[in-house]
């Protein structure tokens, strides 16, 4: 079942409870999931470490048995049927990543193996053109190391230095020290739009009209906030903004980076080899278009063509409705979690989507996921590469569930009940 039918009524009619054709429809949204069926320890699997990565819907795992089944040949090189046909199929789903985020153009879409990759992507290649010695980068002190690393590694290349906006307790960021970080030095703000570990929703229009006042460009991390909301590039206005298929029901190792055209086109290669050039001698190389020019080597054709798949399901279901749902979940997690005596959320902004981190007063978050795993329920416990956010709070680790649009309130029950036999062992 694909998520256009699956939000029509099953056969024999509708039963009172159902909703209405049209309408968000969980139940049969999570039919479209075989995992989900699967069991853990012998009871039926809770999946809550969508932060991770997510479930992939039955529409994406037939599309890759169809890909290699009927379509596979390698793309952009050769003349026959076959090859042309993968070519345009891959060519179709950098259309449906384009219009995914509301990019102007499919042009302006390199496919990567995911956000690390798009990042450091441009940390290397728009980094080496435009961060000197001395120059800046301001980051926030809530990102992924995926957000860190890269620019630390420039900055150890180049002599930059980075300088990092500070979060609150309730994991905010400090919005009124970001004034105070510009210098005339300050070449990128490079932001998370969502956090992974705490959850918080940043600002990001206002951050990005910020740093564009004082001239700075910004890039985006969408990680998370590609799989829970309706992202637009334009209406966001910012730089660079970066995904990961497999966070979004596609395929793992495909991802995109979004730039705009003027920046890419003055960005240097990632990357050298096949399908990055329009010529090579000893002597000299040049290079193809933009995006192609950034994906040296056979790509992930069969990945593409899942995440574009996985475009479809979602967009076929609605980015709006999909966020409306999870914040209804997350509100009643928050309600059940919060009831939970010994049990303290970590992270408690005002704008938060999909995640609730939290510790239990005397228990390692370590035994807590595995308690809860014996129950079936699957959440991630650790620094969620987050370490700077566990350092803010002073603590080594969280318990932290995730969740997603096929995630429901006995999913929620489930992980309720199994920190309940945490605190039975432990409190
Ligand atoms: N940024 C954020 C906020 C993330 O949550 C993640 C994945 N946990 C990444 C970047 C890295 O994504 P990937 O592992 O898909 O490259």
């Amino acid at each position: 079942m694909n998520a256009s039918t699956s939000r029509q009524p099953r056969r024999g009619g509708r039963s009172e409870s159902e909703p209405p054709p049209g309408a968000f429809n969980p139940a049969a949204i999570r039919a479209d999931f075989p995992l989900l069926e699967t069991t853990a320890h012998g009871k039926p699997l809770v999946y809550l470490d969508n932060a991770a990565t997510s479930q992939k819907p039955q529409a994406v795992l037939a599309a890759l048995v169809r890909y290699y089944s009927n379509l596979n040949a390698n793309i952009h090189r050769g003349i026959y049927q076959l090859s042309a046909a993968a070519t345009a199929a891959y060519e179709n789903a950098r259309e449906k990543a384009a219009q995914f985020i509301h990019a102007p153009s499919a042009r302006e879409i390199v496919f990567v193996r995911g956000s690390t990759e798009a990042i450091n992507l441009a940390a290397a290649s728009w980094g080496q053109g435009h961060v000197h010695a001395g120059d800046e980068i301001i980051l926030s002190e809530m990102e992924h190391h995926s957000n860190i690393v890269p620019w630390q590694l420039l900055a150890r290349r180049t002599g930059a230095r980075l300088r990092v906006l500070p979060i609150t307790d309730a994991g905010e960021l400090r919005l009124d020290e970001l004034e105070n970080l510009f210098t005339p030095r300050t070449r990128l703000l490079a932001i998370t739009h969502i956090s992974n570990a705490l959850g918080t929703v940043n600002p990001i229009r206002e951050i990005v009209s910020q740093a564009h006042a004082r001239g700075v460009p910004v890039l985006v991390d969408g990680a998370q906030s590609a799989p829970h909301i309706p992202v637009n590039v334009r209406d966001i206005d910012c730089d660079f903004f970066v995904f990961s298929g497999h966070k979004i029901c596609g395929p793992t190792g495909i991802g995109a980076l979004w730039a705009r055209r003027e920046i890419l086109d003055a960005m240097e290669p990632y990357q050298g080899g096949g399908d990055m050039i329009s010529s090579v001698t000893f002597e000299k190389s040049t290079w193809n278009e933009t995006p192609y020019k950034f994906e040296a080597g056979t790509p992930n054709i069969a990945g593409a063509i899942g995440l574009g798949v996985a475009i479809d399901y979602l967009t076929g279901i609605g980015m709006d409705q999909i966020e409306r749902y999870e914040r209804e979940l997350l509100a009643y997690a928050r309600e059940k979690l919060s009831a939970i005596d010994s049990l303290r959320i970590i992270g408690t902004a005002k704008d938060r989507a999909a995640v609730i981190s939290f510790v239990m007063d005397g228990v390692h978050p370590h035994d807590i996921g595995a308690i809860v795993d014996g129950e079936g329920v699957a959440i991630r416990t650790g620094h969620h590469c987050c370490q700077p956010v566990m350092d803010h709070f002073h603590i080594p680790a969280t318990a932290r569930m995730s969740l997603a649009f096929y995630n429901n309130r006995q999913d929620i029950d489930r992980l309720a009940a199994a920190i309940e036999k945490v605190k039975e062992v432990f409190v």
